[in-house]
C-alpha cells in the first residue's frame, strides 16, 4: 500500500508539486489525471526515489520511506518503474530483459521469465532481442520486466503514449488484467480522460500542481466540480 503525505515540490520557490496526498491499495489502479506540467511525473519521481521533496513524506505498507531527512535508496523501494522512455536493453536477449532485476536460481528465473511472456503471449521471443519486436510487443516487455520482482508498487507515466488507438486499447486492456493478477498497488500517470476512464479505480484531478478533485471515474465524469474539469473531460463521448 502506498501512501503519500503533503508532498511539496519547488523549482525557483516556486511550487510544481503542491501538498499532494493520495493513498493506493494493493489490487488498485489510481489514475493521476491532468494537463501537461501539472506536476504528474515529478510526483511519481519523488515516490520513485529519482528527485527529493521539499515538503511531506512517502510510506509503503506504513512504513516511513521517505521525508526530508530520513531517504531509503531507489533500488531498495521495491518500487516497479515503467515510463514512456523507458526502452528496453538493446544488447539483452528478452528473456534476459525481464530477469533483469530477479534473484534466485537460474532456474526460478527462467520460470518467472516464462510465466510473465506467457502471460503477454511473447514466449516465443525469449531469446530474440528487443529490435526483432513491434512497439506494441517491446511495451508489454517492458511491462512484465517491472513487474517481475513483485514490486508491492507499480509506477506508470504515460506508458502507452507512441502506440496507435487499436493497440493501445488491447494493451490497456491486457495491461490492466496483468496488474490485477499481481495485485500491485498501481499509481498512473496521464493526461488523456479517456485513459483514466478505461483503466482507473480511482481518478486524482490534477491542476496546478495540487489535487483538485478525486473519486471513482463514474462520479468524476458526471459531477466535475468545476468549468476547468468540464473542459478537460469533454473531449470525451
Ligand atoms: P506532462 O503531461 O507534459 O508530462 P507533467 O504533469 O508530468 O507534464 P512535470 O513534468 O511534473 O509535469 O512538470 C511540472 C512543472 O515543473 C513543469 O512546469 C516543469 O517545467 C517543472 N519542472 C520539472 N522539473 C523541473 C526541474 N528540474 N527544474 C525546473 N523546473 C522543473
Ligand atoms: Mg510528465
Amino acid at each position: 500500500r502506498l501512501e503519500i503525505r503533503n508532498l511539496i515540490r519547488r523549482f525557483d520557490g516556486q511550487p510544481v508539486v503542491n501538498d499532494v496526498s493520495l493513498k493506493v491499495s494493493p489490487g488498485q489502479v489510481t489514475c493521476l489525471l491532468g494537463p501537461s506540467g501539472c506536476g504528474k511525473s515529478t510526483t511519481l519521481r519523488m515516490i520513485a526515489g529519482v528527485e527529493m521533496q521539499d515538503e511531506g513524506e512517502i510510506y509503503v505498507d506504513g512504513n516511513l520511506i521517505c521525508d526530508t531527512v530520513f531517504r531509503v535508496p531507489p533500488e531498495r523501494r521495491h518500487i516497479g518503474l515503467m515510463f514512456q522512455d523507458f526502452a528496453l536493453f538493446p544488447h539483452l536477449t528478452v528473456g534476459d530483459n525481464v530477469a533483469f532485476g530477479l534473484a534466485g536460481s537460474k532456474e526460478q528465473k527462467r520460470a518467472r521469465v516464462e510465466e510473465l511472456l506467457d502471460k503477454v503471449g511473447l514466449t516465443r521471443f525469449i531469446d530474440g532481442y528487443p529490435y526483432l519486436l513491434s512497439g506494441g510487443e517491446q511495451q508489454r516487455v517492458a511491462l512484465v520486466r517491472a513487474l517481475a520482482p513483485r514490486p508491492k508498487i507499480m509506477l506508470m507515466d504515460e506508458p502507452f503514449s507512441g502506440l496507435d488507438n487499436r493497440l493501445r486499447d488491447d494493451i490497456r486492456d491486457q495491461t490492466l488484467e496483468i496488474l490485477k493478477q499481481e495485485d500491485a498497488a498501481v499509481l498512473l500517470v496521464t493526461h488523456e480522460p479517456e485513459e483514466a476512464m478505461r483503466m482507473a479505480d480511482e481518478i486524482a484531478l490534477m491542476r496546478d500542481g495540487r489535487i483538485v478533485q478525486q473519486g471513482a471515474p463514474y462520479n468524476i465524469y458526471n459531477a466535475p466540480r468545476d468549468k476547468q474539469a468540464v473542459a478537460f473531460f469533454s473531449d470525451i463521448n
